[in-house]
């Protein structure tokens, strides 16, 4: 089972799950997911996809489950901020007392965010982060904190099977022209010709991980043992400034569009970076996709996308 199966990461995990012989329950309640994401997957025999909100209990069978149903882009999680808090909260008591029930695994996808705004230049999971608990950013930070104590108390209290991984930026096709997050909004205007809105002076860095990287590193973690819970760092660590990628965007897209400054929004860290060096020894995992491939994948999706009338 996946929650946020109609998102961007969610729909490639469901595809991936669907490759390998499994049987798969989507669901998700299209906050900022897309019935288009999932449009290759619906004919499939073993894929099912129900409309449901996590923040509701929900009583389904099923032997695994992948918690992704949160928005993800700082837009669309501060449009809301209660019901996003809710869905990391409510949603991960709801989805940890299920998988209680039916004795399941559980692999929550938190994130870079329970880092904060971080001191070390290179995060690794004994860092415990520096986040504003009050700020716009913090419904997202704080709900995803607050879901990695359900997950860790589960596993204390009932002996639940949970697993955390701290996704890091991860980028790729399907995910929404108006996303709002760097490598969309950066791609979209690059191709219609606009400007690129570099929010601050661009010399904040991020680090992007190719989705199927991404995605690899799901599973592997669902296939530890018991007695793996995590947090493990996934995410490519490769650190690039906001400007130096709008160049890149700019550069593999041939186009005309100008640099503008925008404000720097609230609480936007000014560095990020995984040390993965856990995920590579726990997991014999590590990115294959180099930046260059997987923007040029991700170009060719929308570039596509933009030309399709809706
Ligand atoms: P996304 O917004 O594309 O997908 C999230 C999905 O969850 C959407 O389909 C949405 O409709 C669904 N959803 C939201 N609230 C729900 C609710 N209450 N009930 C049911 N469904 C709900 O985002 P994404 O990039 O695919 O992210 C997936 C997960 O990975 C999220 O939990 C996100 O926090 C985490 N993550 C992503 C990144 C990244 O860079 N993409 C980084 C760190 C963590
Ligand atoms: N729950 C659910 N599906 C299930 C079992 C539980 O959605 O199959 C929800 C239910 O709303 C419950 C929550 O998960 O309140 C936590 O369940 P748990 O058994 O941990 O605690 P309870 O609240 O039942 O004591
Ligand atoms: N950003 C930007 N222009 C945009 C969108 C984002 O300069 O059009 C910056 C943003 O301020 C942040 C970085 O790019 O410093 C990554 O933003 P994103 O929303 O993708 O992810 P997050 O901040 O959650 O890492």
């Amino acid at each position: 089972m996946v929650t946020g199966a109609a998102g961007f990461i969610g729909s490639h995990l469901c595809e991936r799950l669907l490759d390998e012989g499994h049987e798969v329950l989507g669901v998700d309640n299209y906050y900022t997911g897309s019935r288009r994401n999932l449009a290759d997957l619906l004919a499939h025999p073993m894929f099912e996809v129900m409309r449901h909100d996590i923040t509701m209990p929900l009583y389904v069978e099923t032997d695994l489950i992948f918690n992704l149903a949160c928005p993800a882009s700082p837009i669309h999680y501060q449009r809301d901020p209660v019901q996003t808090l809710k869905t990391s909260v409510h949603g991960a008591i709801n989805m940890l007392g299920l998988a209680k029930r039916v004795g399941a695994s559980i692999v929550q996808a938190s994130t870079s965010e329970v880092y904060g705004d971080p001191e070390p230049a290179v995060q690794a999971e004994s860092y415990w982060g520096r986040v504003n608990p009050i700020g716009t950013r913090a419904c997202y930070d704080e709900g995803k904190r607050a879901a990695e104590t359900l997950f860790s108390d589960y596993r204390r209290q009932h002996g639940s099977d949970t697993k955390i991984v701290r996704i890091f930026n991860t980028y790729g096709p399907r995910m929404r022209p108006d996303d709002g997050r760097v490598v969309s909004n950066f791609i979209v205007q690059a191709l219609r010709g606009e400007p690129i809105t570099i929010y601050g002076d661009g010399v904040q860095t991020r680090a992007f991980c190719y989705v199927s990287d991404l995605v690899e590193g799901l599973l592997r973690m669902s296939r530890t043992p018991g007695e793996v819970s995590g947090p493990v760092n996934l995410g490519n660590p490769v650190e690039i400034t906001v400007r130096a990628l709008a160049e890149h965007i700019i550069a593999a897209t041939g186009s005309a569009s100008t640099i503008v400054s925008r404000p720097l929004p609230e609480d936007d860290p000014r560095q990020r970076c995984p040390d993965i060096s856990l995920a590579k020894s726990l997991l014999g995992w590590e990115p294959t996709v180099d930046l260059e491939t997987g923007l040029s994948r991700t170009i060719d999706y929308f570039r596509t996308l933009l030309a399709t009338p809706v």
